[in-house]
């Protein structure tokens, strides 16, 4: 029974590790979550996830991951550089190469120290924007590695894998946390909690995400 067990979410505050949060919170008996620090945009993003973890009194352990400013020097790592769309199927200038790939292995070896079998991640292949290390196909693969390189038998859940942002939404409500997720997650690129700035690229698709999904519920 998944009730009796241990989970690692991989954590960052936004809207989508906060619903994968509240869903291990009801699949599993014991929950930590993990924050990687990077020297994000906004401090505020690691405040935020301190935040939500202490409301919602689970372990938080953030782990210092600053050395991929060195290996991606972008515009989620560096304040100099402007968050710009990828144009013509280029990769969105906010992609670190591999990040998925680092974030989740490291989620392993924690996972591994603090005796949890079950490690939970956001990634969804749905929004897919060019990031190839959110695709399913990836996940399985890393889970199959980390299993071999640890000699353990952990298990990946990707709750959000195959929903759209609408969807997303809706999980937070069948999860009660529909106000919760909107109040206190952060998502905008200018560093605006809850519903953000509003005009961002990541403000726009979770909005356009909540709007159609409210509207599909007042429809019912
Ligand atoms: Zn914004």
């Amino acid at each position: 029974m998944l009730k009796d067990e241990k989970a690692v979410v991989v954590f960052s505050g936004g809207q989508d590790s906060t619903t994968c949060l509240f869903w291990a919170l009801k699949q599993f008996k014991e929950v930590e979550v993990v924050t990687f620090d990077y020297n994000q945009r906004h401090r505020l993003e690691i405040e935020c996830a301190k935040n939500i973890a202490d409301e919602l009194g689970v372990r938080h352990h953030i782990l210092d991951m600053s050395l991929l400013n060195q290996l991606a020097p972008n515009a989620l790592t560096r304040n100099d550089i402007e968050v710009k769309e990828g144009e013509d199927g280029e990769l969105p200038s906010t992609f670190v190469p591999g990040r998925n790939l680092l974030f989740i292995s490291f989620a392993g070896v924690l996972a591994s120290q603090v005796g949890a079998k079950h490690i939970v991640t956001g990634v969804c292949e749905t929004d897919f924007s060019g990031y190839p290390d959110c695709r399913d196909i990836f996940i399985k693969s890393l889970n199959v590695t980390l299993n071999l390189s640890m000699d353990k038998e952990f298990v990946i859940h990707t709750p959000l894998m195959w929903l759209d942002k609408a969807e997303t939404w809706q999980l937070a409500d069948e999860l009660n946390a529909l106000d919760f997720v909107r109040e206190k997650t952060l998502t905008c690129y200018n560093g605006v909690i809850a519903d953000g700035c509003g005009e961002c690229p990541a403000c726009q698709l979770r909005r356009k995400g909540l709007e159609k999904y409210l509207t599909t519920r007042e429809a019912l």
